[in-house]
């Protein structure tokens, strides 16, 4: 090799802490507590709290490589460990509170943290596991809520107040302290566990790189373009894939940072939207599924003139609902899809100046699908033996996607079978890609419909009903049946005082799927049953619909 000249300058998450402080030290954290208020703290700030987190961290006995939990919601003292506990060195591990808590014990354990951040308003959850944790010293509690920490747990505020931060001169580099010492690019940031339905949840770990690379795409104009300009609100959980890489994408560029705490109703987000003048709002459907509700109620209560857009991800976008917020609000959707293995941004619907060219309805059709690969991440699909598909937007595949921010490996020998021999990641997403590289999923691999030799769609089918006027959610699975082995089943949430006849709903459908598609039956439901991180839950509707559709005594 004839080496390049150039600096193997390390890519940490260290730079931008600094570049915050040396740049933008006057940038916003806005964060609304429990009790609704909003407290604001500059970038500077944030630095120096970071950095009196980590010598209190560091006094507690935490090194290099170390895991520090956090069990949070969003807010300030969260990004305070995004930022601090990886420039010292050690790993945040994000626990997700929704998980149950043998779930959040066993995690815990696996990842062997030290310490853990805890919200004071979420110690019941944390008092239904803590027996059960191994590795744990240190119980360190944020006051949330303003009221007391009893010993032997320590307070957030109080480890900082004891430390004493030393003077920072203007420009990059930090005098000697917690953050003089740059960590190895490649070392571990943050840990996030799979939320995977199938046996223990899966760690994995983002590295310093990886993260900042992310942080660097999600700026790319032809990509998420965060700026300065931008006020950024995350409605995706700081324990879901890194907040969707939002908090360091926003560090990178001095972009003001919203925080919603634990109120993430549909009314105190659009409060917060307006008053905040926020550009940028990120989170799963079901969030914006609520919002869109309200903004047809009330189309006029809330300015929301700053939006610049609202990224959707995390399960699949409904056209309808993107086609609603623009043209009865004026709002953009982004649609993005990605997963805790890719850090975790990985393709994102953006309308390329060709599709553009074509329409309308071409465009539309472009934002719905789940997108391009965001630069320097690369998508193929494989059928069953392995074999790469063609683009031709109808042959379906699973997508396997390789990166310099999708893993290489579990935490542990779990899932291996995941990753190819030839370097790609098994997403486990089954898709279509079209020929201009558009990328579609058709399913899970577990949830598509094998009936008799053909697929079909579950959630094609669901989109097509999510559009139908009675119809506020549409969750479609196999259900077991005696001659085609299996044929789709609908569980249907109605808007409040609609409803739709079978006959209805099957016609509504067979304008654009072929018969054999049209589900056998259709059964009306309360409510979608959702995982911790808000994806349909379609075996808890297999458990008590699958066998509806088979013969009397042919077992089921
Ligand atoms: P997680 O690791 O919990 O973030 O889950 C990742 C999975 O969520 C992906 O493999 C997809 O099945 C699903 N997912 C994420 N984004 C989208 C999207 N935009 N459309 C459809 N499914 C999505």
């Amino acid at each position: 090799m004839f080496a390049g000249t150039m600096m193997g300058f390390p890519l940490t998450i260290n730079h931008l802490l600094e570049r915050g402080r040396a740049l933008f030290p006057e940038a916003e954290v806005v964060s609304r507590g429990p009790d609704k208020r909003v407290r604001c703290q500059s970038y500077e700030e944030t630095y120096a709290r970071a950095e009196r987190l980590a010598r209190a961290l560091g006094r507690l006995g935490v090194k290099t490589g170390d895991r520090v939990a956090t069990l949070s919601w969003n807010h300030a003292q969260h990004l305070e460990c995004y930022l601090g506990v990886p420039a010292m060195g050690a790993v945040v591990h994000t626990l997700n509170i929704r998980l149950h808590p043998s779930e959040l014990a066993y995690i815990a354990n696996h990842a062997r943290d030290v310490a853990i951040v805890v919200d004071r308003t979420l110690l019941p959850l944390l008092e239904k596991f803590r027996g059960a944790l191994e590795t744990v010293k240190h119980v360190i509690v944020v006051r949330d809520d303003g009221g007391p920490v009893a010993a032997p747990d320590l307070d957030y505020e109080a480890l900082l107040a004891a430390e004493t931060v030393a003077p920072h001169a203007p420009g990059f580099t930090p005098p000697a302290g917690p953050f003089s010492e740059l960590p190895d690019e490649n070392a571990a940031a943050m840990i996030c566990y799979t939320s995977g339905t199938t046996g223990h949840p899966k760690g994995v770990a983002y590295s310093h790189r990886s993260t900042v690379l992310h942080a660097m795409a999600g700026s790319m104009r032809d990509s998420i373009g965060v700026s300065g300009d931008d006020v950024i609100l995350p409605v995706v959980p700081m324990f879901h894939a890194a907040a969707w890489g939002f908090p360091y994408m926003a560090a990178l560029n001095g972009a003001k940072l919203v925080f919603p705490g634990p109120h993430l109703d549909a009314e105190s987000l659009l409060d917060l939207m307006a008053s905040e003048r926020v550009t940028i709002a990120a989170g799963v459907p079901t969030i914006w599924n609520g919002i869109l509700a309200r903004l047809d109620a009330e189309p006029k209560r809330w300015d929301l003139s700053a939006m610049r857009t609202m990224i959707i991800g995390g399960a699949a976008a409904p056209k309808s609902m993107i086609a609603a917020f623009e043209e009865r609000h004026g709002l953009v959707v982004t649609h993005a899809w990605g997963m805790t293995e890719t850090n975790p941004l990985g393709t994102l619907a953006l309308v390329r100046p060709k599709i553009r060219a074509r329409g309308g309805v071409a465009a539309l059709e472009a934002r719905a699908s789940q997108g391009l690969p965001v630069p320097f991440v690369e998508t193929r699909h494989v059928d069953d033996a392995g074999r790469v598909l063609p683009w031709d937007a109808a042959t379906m595949g699973e997508l396997e996607v390789r990166g310099p921010w999708v893993a290489k490996s579990y935490m542990s020998d779990e899932g291996a079978d995941r990753f190819t021999s030839d370097g790609w990641f098994k997403t486990g997403d089954i898709v279509t890609i079209d020929a201009d590289g558009y990328v579609r999923i058709t399913d899970r691999s577990k949830d598509v419909i094998k009936s008799g030799g053909e697929w079909i769609s579950s959630v094609a089918l669901e989109n097509a009903l999510m559009a139908h006027p009675a119809i506020l959610e549409a969750a479609v699975f196999a259900g077991r049946h005696d001659k085609w082995g299996e044929r789709p089943i609908a569980a249907i949430v109605y808007k409040p005082g609609k409803t739709a006849t079978n006959d209805e709903l099957a016609a509504h459908l067979g304008e654009q799927f072929p018969k054999y598609w049209l589900p056998d039956l259709y059964v009306a439901i309360e409510q979608v049953p959702r995982n911790s991180t808000g994806k349909f839950l379609k075996t808890k509707l297999r458990d008590t619909y699958g066998d509806a559709l088979l013969t009397k005594g042919s077992g089921g």
